[in-house]
């Protein structure tokens, strides 16, 4: 029998008022139940939100280095579970082992990386001023945070929420996404056994429509942050402004990397195939358009395609190249996006199916596709498909490249492979993304560097991440003391 999870509310695993769960299935082999999590209805939110209320003052009261502390201890029991997250990780998203290793290495790093800015916070900035001022500014937390986060990296992305909420004295209230919240429940557990207060951190999984979006609309939440699609981000981020609640969205992605002729073949395509393949196009800096000057489109396109067929497509437990997509309705979307693709005239160069047979046949396993001769007027050159789709483009100069990858909505990130330093210059000024690379693949970000897009990819308010996460958590206030 698959485990049921509860919420974590006010300290305690809880039940939901409704009385109902759903499935957590092995994207590998959908038979398997990996666990059952509540389908919360409206009153567990709020029973989880008036625990966050109240327990807001107090921890707000605690030390900076007291609360980090706790985040450090957090980081430690998830080290000392590492293994344990990883396999839960692969059974629950379908990444490979050595994708899901390095995320949940990454959520371990996070939680250190804000307790230590823990300990920085709270010193006082002084203002030059007239005789007998003191000026100066303090930050104060922001309250109760709503969190509302994807399945596509579902213990990292909740971790560089967490982690600087708490560091800075909010309380929280977080909805992880369907599809992964088991990954989400282990840093409950952990922040629990570092000797969170109750009621500091909350978690409470159910649908988008019951929790999440009365989550960004409750009128005792300060402050919402938001990452998923751009349909859902953008609706999150009305209901918020409503009542000027503070709110960062972090959002969908279409993602370019230029290749100009100057660039090692070899390495381009590494970097766009990594790019492009890595964690089963589930990524929101995916690459999927390789815009490609027509110096080296034909040994790129070549080189691509050889690189695509050559990927092991596997149960992430094999550790291959490509695990499954996370559900069936992912898998269909792909499906669908192939479909328009070949009916919008583009070429597909190999791949374009659902994998079949032996190892494949109770997963939701694809190809991974490339297209050619795909121009800026396709819906598979403007939309984000979120799989392993992608779409090689003919320029015929650099400024005909930067044209044709900032001619979409999403602005999130963006690469070059070029030799030429000032075209690599120009790139960077150029390109309309939030992060920009120079012969580095579009995946993959630092933890302490802002993240974030330009364009429909964000609201563009607030970074994550680094000292950005600080700041959107907090509030200043000026103190004149005369
Ligand atoms: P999604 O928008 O479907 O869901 C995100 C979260 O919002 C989930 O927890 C979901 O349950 C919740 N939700 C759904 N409807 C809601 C509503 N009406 N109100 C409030 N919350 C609601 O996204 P997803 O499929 O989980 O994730 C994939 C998307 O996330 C892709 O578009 C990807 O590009 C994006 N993403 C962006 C970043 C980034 O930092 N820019 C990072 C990862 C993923």
């Amino acid at each position: 029998m698959p485990p049921t999870y509860e919420n974590y509310v006010d300290g305690a695993w809880t039940g939901s008022s409704t009385g109902e769960t759903f499935a957590v299935r092995n994207p590998a082999d959908t038979d398997e139940v990996v666990a059952r999590f509540q389908a919360s209805g409206r009153a567990d939110l709020d029973a989880a939100v008036e625990a966050a209320v109240d327990a807001q003052a107090e921890w707000a009261n605690t030390p900076g280095p007291e609360r980090g502390a706790v985040l450090k201890r957090a980081g430690e029991v998830l080290e000392r579970r590492r293994d344990e997250a990883t396999e839960t990780l692969v059974r629950e998203e379908g990444k490979t082992r050595s994708e899901a290793g390095g995320e949940v290495g990454r959520a371990i790093d996070i939680f250190h990386y804000y307790a230590e800015k823990a300990r920085e916070l709270g010193g006082i900035e002084k203002a030059a001023s007239g005789p007998n001022t003191d000026l100066s500014t303090k930050r104060e937390p922001l309250g109760t945070v709503g969190l509302i986060t994807p399945w596509n990296y579902p213990i990292a992305i909740p971790a560089w929420k967490l982690a600087p909420a708490l560091a800075t004295g909010n309380t929280v209230v977080h909805k992880p996404a369907s599809a992964a919240p088991n990954v989400s429940r282990i840093i409950y557990e952990c922040l629990a056994e570092a000797g969170l207060p109750d009621g500091v951190a909350n978690m409470v999984t159910g649908s988008g429509s019951e929790i999440g979006a009365p989550l960004a609309d409750h009128e005792a939440v300060d402050a919402v942050s938001f990452t998923g699609s751009t349909a859902v981000g953008t609706a999150v981020a009305q209901s918020a402004a409503d009542d000027l609640k503070r709110v960062q969205c972090e959002m969908g992605g279409k993602n370019p990397t230029v290749v100009m002729p100057s660039a090692d073949v070899d390495e381009a395509t590494e970097i766009v195939g990594v790019g492009a393949f890595g964690t089963t196009g589930q990524s929101c800096t995916a690459c999927s358009r390789a815009i490609v000057h027509e110096d080296v489109y034909d040994e790129f396109l070549e080189s691509i395609v050889a690189y695509a067929e050559d990927l092991t497509v596997a149960d992430g437990f094999e550790d291959p190249d490509m695990g499954p997509h996370v559900s069936e309705s992912e898998l269909e979307s792909t499906l669908e996006y192939v479909a328009v693709g070949k009916e919008d005239g583009a070429t597909l160069e190999t791949g374009g199916s659902e994998l079949t047979g032996e190892g494949y046949d109770d997963g939701h396993f694809v190809e991974p596709t490339v297209f050619s001769g795909v121009t800026s007027d396709m819906r598979i050159a403007q939309e984000e498909i979120f799989g392993p789709v992608l779409s090689v483009m003919k320029v015929s100069s650099f400024e005909e490249a930067v044209a044709v990858a900032n001619d979409v909505d999403y602005g999130l990130s963006a690469s070059v492979v070029t030799q030429d330093l000032s075209e690599a210059h120009e790139f960077v000024d150029a390109v309309e993304a939030g992060v920009v690379k120079v012969n580095e693949k579009t995946t993959g970000v630092e933890l302490h560097v802002p993240f974030g897009g330009y364009k429909d990819s964000s609201t563009n308010t607030y970074r994550e991440q680094g000292d950005a996460g600080i700041d959107f958590f907090t509030a200043t206030k000026t103190v004149y003391l005369n």
